[in-house]
């Protein structure tokens, strides 16, 4: 790996990736007691030459690889994360256990209903406990991430249409949305059409009504939305869709700052999507498995995922398959249950009113930092915002320092940095969002590094424009990484 940047660090493993030698093993496997098969005559074809050139490693040198590697990134267990609409709160390690019990980790995805009751009963309880949180009918835990679950949800208000004889193909999008929302609706056939938000970041019925007419499948909206503002026409807005024939979307990303407090299904929205890698603290990431639940209203109830989790009058609980206007079934098995059983360790373990203490205080840390970084960084929407900041690098271009730059930066202060150039109704914007999860004392310590960054800037710009300068890695080829990753070991070319 060329180009590292070691300054200020202690390296005391070695750096390389590649590990291990021929014949060393991580694995005592006891000798074969019983008699050895024919691999010819078991396997035919489908057997290999040669075996696999797959690294060999001993235990240590296995574990070193990985511990080494996570000490080159960064962690929610380490420090603020403040990765606006990402909500990277800290992940409760009574999750983990539950997860890993052995009753639930154990089952075979085959097993018969009537050996899973467990299961299913937490599945249900699941169910239950987010339908009531966001105010709907009835929830699909079906998709594996919130991407996932905005192209069910469209999928469905799509079979809703035509199932009436119709087929709308406009989806009307605020330009303040996230990149999945025209992403999911491109996926449907449809059609992703931006509409400009008012002045003050948030969507106007005024300004909206030119737009809603007959050929509407739906809007899709995020509330609050992605500069962090509580939409305060959505009510209005779902009626004026509503009334032409067209639903609503929720894109519920941003359910960290509602929880307890106001429902989506009360706005008027139809179906929307839960990032339980987000506001229900199941892990994020790493190209995981995750899960992205569905609610819908009961209209929309016939077109939903299966398969569906029921309870009989006995009690028993059975996956229901056979739903003919089922948009049909969207993940292996029964979706990412693991995920499903972290989730519900949260909600049980939150009640309801944690819940809402948890959405108070993301909400008030928010503000700490708008109040607190207002005073020397431009803050495009300053009035009281929900649980995420926006703010902009526009008053350090006359010194050539950009948000990127301030992004770099921050992590040698041992900061994730926050989401930057989103949304892009802001030039330069930084979405800050610290969660639930800080106190002030760690607030406080972010808007010390964000005045000393300024400070810098304003000073000694190429130390902030040669940022980072203690990581592992400097900048990287962003766009190279995107268009051309890396993602599969090989083995060395010469053997
Ligand atoms: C994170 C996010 C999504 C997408 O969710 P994934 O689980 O990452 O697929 C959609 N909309 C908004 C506003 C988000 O923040």
């Amino acid at each position: 790996m060329a180009g590292e940047a070691t300054a200020g660090l202690t390296l005391t493993t070695p750096l390389l990736f590649e590990q291990g030698s021929q014949g060393r093993s991580g694995a005592s496997i006891p000798s074969l007691d019983v008699p050895e098969c024919d691999p010819e005559a078991s396997f035919g074809e489908l057997l290999r030459d040669e075996p696999a050139p797959l690294p060999e490693v001993s235990e240590p040198e296995l574990f070193r690889h990985y511990v080494r590697l996570s000490r080159q990134n960064f962690a929610i267990d380490l420090g603020l994360y403040p990765l606006g609409s990402c909500t990277m709160k800290y992940n409760p390690k009574v999750n983990e256990w539950a997860a890993r019990l052995p009753g639930f980790a154990g089952l075979h995805p085959m097993a018969p209903s009537s050996m899973i009751q467990g299961a299913l009963r937490l599945m249900w309880r699941l169910e239950r406990g987010l339908a009531e949180i966001c105010g709907m009918d009835r929830v699909s835990l079906h998709p594996a991430a919130g991407a996932q679950g905005e192209f069910a949800g469209l999928m469905m208000i799509r079979a809703w249409h035509q199932d009436q004889g119709r087929s709308p193909k406009k989806v009307l999008i605020p330009d303040t949305a996230h990149g999945t929302n025209p992403a999911s609706c491109a996926l449907n056939g449809l059609e992703a059409v931006p509409f400009p938000v008012g002045g003050d970041g948030t969507v106007r019925a005024e300004q909206l009504a030119p737009f809603v007419d007959d050929q509407v499948a739906a809007l899709m909206i995020t509330n609050p939305n992605t500069v962090g503002l509580f939409e305060t026409e959505l009510a209005t807005i779902c009626t004026m869709v509503h009334d032409k024939g067209g639903l609503v979307y929720g894109d519920g990303a941003n359910l960290n700052a509602l929880m307890g407090r106001a429902r989506p299904g009360d706005f008027g929205i139809d179906v929307m999507q839960f990032n339980l890698h987000k506001t229900f603290t199941t892990p994020h990431g790493g190209g995981g498995p995750g899960c992205g639940p569905i609610a819908y209203k009961s209209r929309l109830e016939p077109y939903a995922p299966t398969p569906v989790v029921q309870q009989g009058e006995d009690g028993a609980f059975v996956l229901e398959e056979n739903r003919p206007k089922s948009i049909g079934r969207l993940r292996s098995f029964h979706g990412n249950f693991g995920m499903m059983v972290r989730a519900y360790a949260y909600l049980r373990e939150m009640g309801s009113d944690g819940l809402r203490q948890a959405t108070e205080r993301a909400v008030l840390n928010a503000n700490y930092l708008r109040a607190a970084l207002s005073e020397t960084w431009d803050t495009p929407y300053n009035t009281v915002c929900m649980h995420e900041v926006v703010i902009s690098d526009k008053h350090l271009r006359p010194h050539h320092v950009t948000t990127m730059d301030i992004a770099k930066r921050l992590m040698d202060y041992g900061f994730h940095p926050p989401t930057v150039y989103f949304p892009l109704v802001v030039k330069g914007a930084m979405l800050i969002e610290p969660t639930e999860t800080e106190n002030k004392q760690s607030l406080d310590l972010f808007v010390d590094a964000m005045r000393s960054i300024d400070e810098e800037a304003r000073t000694d710009p190429e130390t902030v424009t040669h940022a980072p300068h203690l990581t592992r890695l400097r900048r990287l080829d962003e766009t190279r990484a995107a268009r051309n990753p890396v993602l599969r070991w090989k083995p060395p070319s010469d053997s």
